[in-house]
């Protein structure tokens, strides 16, 4: 592991630099959102670590993918063979992004990336970024992802942690990947001796200033029934309004649906984010509908993320604690109160 020190006013050059080698990915002001996007030159991302409306998930599973196509014409040799469309594998450099997101999208992964079943539209996405993160020095009133098992300077996911320090950013180079791009870009300046310590006083100042957290100790004791038959269900989803908000925002959600569409002489196989929080999601071509209630699809919601998950891949919760589902609930749902719950009174 190498630390550079990087003068801010060098950053955008830098970046550009490396734009030979690498599609640069960041966030991005487009009106009054922030949304991670590719940007073009003159284009740079915005570092003020602000958290933005919807997660960097997008990145590696957007939000419609098509994944084949075949020809409808008729007579053509291949008429109704959907082929796979070529996947753009060109390096990706994603700058800005928070730790705890970059986290959440290695627990994306785990569910396309399995013993039995790679997704190569995930896998290979994932595999071309390289992950430029900012440490979160002033987190929000919601982060409390330091009970997620992650944290403001988390650097497990990322291959270069950057940390504001001043006119200049300490830029912690933690894989191969990351001194490619470093290398690419031309950021080489070893930075002083004390800079580790620096880092990490900062880190604890971040840390410190998390004044939220939950326990979900007693949630992986217990089984599956235990919780599922709580008597808590109906209050803890009395208000939920079963928009999908939460899971369109969240940076772990991973329910898709595929569809088949037809324009012109041409088929499209697509691949679209669902939510299970909407009806639809569950309802088979019978009619019937497993989780029919509010009650049954908010429940899932949460059984899904701080049980199933950790029973299946033991891996902790599907949350980083990155308080976007809080932040943006129209009924005032809060994890941290539900878990709670779950916790104590399962
Ligand atoms: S918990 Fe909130 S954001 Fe999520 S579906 Fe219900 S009302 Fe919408
Ligand atoms: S806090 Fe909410 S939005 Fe963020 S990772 Fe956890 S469940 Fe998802």
């Amino acid at each position: 592991m190498t630390i550079l020190t990087i003068d801010k006013s060098s950053w955008n050059e830098g970046l550009d630099r490396a734009r030979s080698a690498y599609t640069l990915v960041g966030p991005a002001l487009d009106g009054e959102v922030l949304g991670f996007r590719e940007l073009a030159d003159g284009e740079y991302p915005n570092m003020d670590g602000r958290q933005t409306r919807l997660s960097p998930k997008s990145i590696v599973f957007p939000p419609s993918q098509t994944m084949m196509t075949c020809s409808l014409t008729e007579g053509d040799a291949k008429q109704n063979i959907y082929e796979a469309v070529a996947i753009d594998t060109k390096p990706r450099a994603v700058a800005g992004i928070r730790p705890n997101d970059a986290k959440a999208l290695s627990l994306v992964r785990l569910n396309f990336d399995t013993d039995e079943y790679k997704d190569p539209y995930v896998v290979e996405a994932y595999e071309a970024c390289t992950w430029i993160g900012l440490a979160i020095s002033a987190p929000s009133a919601t982060d409390f992802s330091t009970s997620c098992g992650t944290g403001p300077f988390d650097e497990s996911c990322l291959d270069v942690m950057l940390v504001e320090d001043g006119e200049r950013y300490l830029a912690k180079v933690l894989t191969d990947k990351g001194s490619a791009w470093a290398a690419a870009a031309g950021f080489d300046a070893k930075a002083e001796d004390s800079a580790e310590a620096l880092i990490a006083e900062k880190k604890e100042t971040a840390e410190k200033a998390i004044t939220s957290s939950i326990a979900f100790n007693r949630i992986q004791e217990k089984t599956v029934l235990d919780l599922y038959e709580a008597d808590h269900w109906k209050k803890t989803t009395f208000a939920c309004l079963n928009c999908g908000t939460c899971t369109y925002a969240c940076p772990t959600c991973w329910c898709f649906d595929i569809q088949d569409e037809v324009h012109g002489e041409k088929g499209y196989r697509l691949r679209n984010w669902d939510s299970c929080m909407t009806s639809l999601f569950t309802r088979h071509g019978s009619g019937h509908n497993p989780r029919e209630t509010p009650l049954q699809r908010t429940r899932q919601r949460f059984m899904h993320k701080l049980k199933y998950f950790s029973d299946k891949y033991n891996r902790g919760i599907m949350c980083v604690g990155c308080g976007r589902c809080i932040d943006q609930c129209p009924a005032g749902i809060d994890i941290r109160t539900v878990c709670d719950t779950m916790n104590s009174q399962a």
